[in-house]
């Protein structure tokens, strides 16, 4: 492999850091630095075509359209990503791709976030399980992943200007750990810092996320790209660890050279990027192969029907007996969102040509409608404003269903609808999401019963969009959104508040039924058995929660730390094992700045669904020990909770009646020993 060097003269370094055009990075001829190839995205190849416009979203190659990460993330099947990352691999490699920008791995904070179709999940740990699978499998093709968008990248409003206003325990517990699990786990080859500013500080210009935790807490030794024109001061950048800055910006480099020669940025910090750029230059492989877009376009049909969501089926009308009479009612469906992850597909399957159709609408048995999210109401660039189907489409489903009483809803949306004003006009409903080019066909793959639906919901639907968790801090105003509802973000803010929801995280039917028995917590390792009672194979997504019983600070009442997706054959049986690891059960201590596992008791739970949990064991597990000293700053309560203090406190707590110790035990000590005028001796606590 040739090694290229920072031979470069200052104006040559400087050019390196930003691209050359819309989607390729400048090189140095004199030098023999090639330029490389970074071009979207996350669900299919987007190159554009050298005659296209600087951005253009309909001159590209052909490239296979597969499900949209809405869709993915509801397939809980970590493989499966890792094969459709290994076909965006290919399909990138054979064009000449280097860097293919995605995944995108942000969390759905509000269902009302424009470009939620592009992400996996409300949950961190689904998010980056799945995550770091397509990642593993894009990469393993020669082509570098861009995990985006580094961080808290959350809403499309003011998205260049907004800056999110996150504690830090809030971050290092919903916002980061995706991106955590990904960079620690698959390596990626570079991640993408958002356009969005974090706690005032742009995010390609904050050197706490690209600096502090990305390289030197999480170990990243990749190179990080910007959003495209996300950087308003490449100085800045640079400084706080931003290597790349994309697209072309023919003001960047000049700005670097003259803040080196005026001393205002440390020749050294250019230099690092300039090594970071030629590393990934390095890394970058020709183009090479020819993809077979017939297995491509398999697997995208494999795929969209694996990650939909059967979310009712009253009476098992579903699936339908081959040859059944169907009548057809709505729109095609779309099948992606639009933005700059919208391909043009080597092909496209319409449902229609793949259901057996009544001739008159009247004879048929069972009544189909395409209902779902127009084309225009969500995107990249924009945010919704309400989760509502539109309302003809509602009636058009109220009208078929006064005649049909049998009727199947199919929906295809991006971000989450609402079900709970007219699910009860359909007899079943299946979520497909934006399932990409061979949706159609998976739609009557699943209808009748040829694939047994497994999909799980990867985020809660709601049953009013005021009972979602940032319903009063989205999108923000006068510059900035506050994440008030800290931790409680999708599941965890509807169990938190006890809210009743539409349909559950995790919620999804299968044509067949399962058992769960024989539960078993020993140490750290969960087991389970699982077992197929209906008379179909199916799969099953066994999910793991874990709940911290007691606790010094609030927690969720439960988090997903574990999920496996089993086939089992009729009366088939698996025993399913799950490993925790000892950072499942830690909560973030800004005061520590730490992870803390605290000792005491665990609740396991293993079920069908964030509310469907069907057996649970708690068990005790001691945690490290506390080294942090105990100070007369610490309250009466604090000292009696750790074992160190309750033995020196103890005698005192049996002091005084009941109440007068509801009322002190919040006192820290030294108040506490003041207030005693001396009958407490300060001394025996030192
Ligand atoms: C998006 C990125 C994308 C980039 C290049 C930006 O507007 O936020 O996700 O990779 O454009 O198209």
């Amino acid at each position: 492999m040739k090694r290229f060097t920072r031979d470069g003269n200052l104006d040559e370094k400087a050019a390196l850091l930003s691209g050359a055009t819309a989607w390729t990075t400048t090189p140095v001829d004199r030098l023999g630095i090639p330029s490389i190839v970074l071009t979207d995205g996350p669900h299919g190849v987007r190159l554009e075509k050298p005659d296209s416009e600087r951005f253009s979203f309909e001159n590209s190659f052909p490239a296979t359209c597969f499900p949209t990460a809405a869709a993915l993330g509801s397939s809980w099947d970590p493989d499966l990503l890792t094969r459709i990352g290994e076909a965006l691999g290919r399909e990138g490699r054979a064009l000449g791709v280097n860097v293919l920008l995605g995944p995108g791995v942000n969390i759905k904070r509000s269902p009302l976030c424009g470009r939620n179709f592009e992400y996996l999940s409300e949950d961190p740990y689904l998010t980056g399980r799945l995550g770091a699978a397509l990642v593993r499998g894009v990469q393993s093709q020669g082509v570098g992943a861009s995990v985006k968008h580094f961080a808290a990248n959350n809403q499309e409003t003011e998205r260049l200007r907004v800056s999110a206003e996150v504690d830090e325990r809030t971050l290092r517990e919903i916002y980061l750990p995706a991106f955590e699990h990904i960079v620690t786990e698959a390596k990626p080859w570079t991640v993408m810092a958002a356009y969005n500013r974090i706690n005032g500080v742009h995010a390609t210009q904050n050197r706490w996320l690209l600096t502090q935790v990305l390289r030197e807490e999480w170990g990243f030794d990749g190179l990080v790209v910007s959003d495209w024109c996300a950087v308003t001061d490449p100085v800045e950048a640079v400084t706080a660890g931003l290597d790349l800055e994309m697209p072309a910006n023919a003001g960047s480099p000049g700005r670097l050279v003259t803040a080196v020669r005026e001393g205002r940025l440390d020749e050294a910090l250019l230099d690092r990027a300039v090594d970071r750029v030629l590393a990934l230059i390095e890394r970058a492989q020709p183009a090479n192969g020819s993809p077979d877009f017939e297995a491509h376009h398999a697997l995208a049909r494999q795929a969209a029907a694996e990650s939909a969501v059967l979310l009712k089926n009253e009476g098992a009308l579903l699936p339908l007996a081959p040859g059944t009479r169907v009548a057809v009612f709505g729109e095609t469906h779309r099948h992606q969102g639009a933005g700059s992850s919208k391909i043009v597909p080597t092909r496209l399957d319409r449902a229609v040509d793949h259901l057996e159709i009544a001739e008159i609408a009247a004879d048929a048995d069972v009544a189909v409608l395409f209902l779902g999210l127009p084309e225009g109401e969500e995107s990249e660039g924009f945010d919704r404003t309400h989760i509502d189907l539109p309302a003809d489409q509602i009636r058009l489903l109220e009208e078929v269903a006064a005649v049909h009483p049998n009727t199947v809803v199919v929906l295809a949306n991006g971000g989450v609808v609402r079900t709970g004003d007219w699910e009860r006009h359909a007899t079943a409903v299946l979520e497909m999401w934006l399932p990409g080019q061979a949706g159609g066909a998976a739609v009557a793959d699943l209808l009748y019963g040829r694939v047994n639906p497994s999909g799980r919901l990867a985020e809660t639907i709601p049953l009013r969009l005021p009972d979602t968790p940032a319903y009063l801090d989205f999108p923000g105003s006068e510059g900035a959104v506050r994440y008030g509802e800290r931790l409680y973000v999708g599941y965890r803010h509807h169990d938190a508040r006890d809210l009743d929801v539409a349909y559950p995280f995790g919620h999804g039917l299968s044509y067949t039924t399962f058992e769960y028995s024989d539960l078993d917590v020993t140490g750290l390792t969960v087991e389970v058995t699982v077992t197929n009672t209906g008379d179909r194979p199916g799969k099953e997504v066994v999910q793991l929660y874990v709940r911290d019983v007691e606790s010094t600070v609030d927690r969720p009442v439960r988090e997903l730390k574990g999920f496996r997706k089993v086939h089992l054959e009729p009366a088939e049986s698996k025993r399913v094992t799950f490993i925790i690891q000892p950072r499942d059960l830690c909560f973030y201590s800004v005061a520590r700045e730490d992870w803390v596992q605290e000792t005491g008791d665990f609740e396991f739970s293993v079920g069908a669904s964030s509310r469907d949990l069907r057996l649970s064991a708690t068990v005790h597990i001691a945690g490290p020990e506390d080294t942090t000293p105990l100070t007369l700053a610490n309250t009466l309560a604090e000292w009696l909770a750790d074992p160190r203090g309750a033995a020196v406190v103890g005698e005192m707590a049996e002091l005084g009646d009941p109440q007068i110790r509801a009322m002190v035990e919040h006192l820290p000590l030294d108040r506490l020993i003041a207030m005693s005028n001396g009958r407490i001796d300060a001394a025996r606590f030192v």
